[in-house]
């Protein structure tokens, strides 16, 4: 897991923006300035920067391969637990998170139209 990949996945989150050879704070602003596009530097002081300042937000986020994803809680009934965890134990899906995921993939694709490419949301209209 390099810098840049955690980097590219906080950006498509829309937790931080580079602009102008800064990497931007998008809770608050503040900005770390890349020298000779050095993500390296950047992205560490820029990752202290969300644990002294952002720490809840920070440990609800979770990073593979790039793409960054951010925990929120969700009240389900309990019959929809139920049928999720049968899912999952029938071997439809990995985890309940997963089948979560692609429920609301399809949300979002049957309310908006267009996909998924390179993990980004291509809108239909
Ligand atoms: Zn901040």
């Amino acid at each position: 897991m390099t810098w840049q990949k955690i980097l590219e996945g906080l950006k498509r989150e829309g937790l931080v923006k580079v602009e102008n050879g800064y990497i931007i704070c998008s809770r608050c602003g503040f900005s770390v300035r890349l020298v000779n596009g050095e993500v390296g530097v950047a992205m560490a002081r820029m990752y202290s920067h969300f644990l002294d300042k952002h720490r809840d937000d920070v440990l609800k986020i979770k990073c593979s391969n790039g793409n960054c994803m951010r925990l929120i809680s969700v009240h389900l009934p309990e019959w929809m637990i139920r049928e999720l965890e049968r899912l999952v134990m029938e071997g439809y899906f990995p985890s309940r998170s997963e089948a979560i995921r692609v429920a609301v993939h399809q949300l979002i694709m049957s309310v908006r139209g267009g996909g998924l490419r390179n993990n980004m949301l291509v809108m239909g209209r």
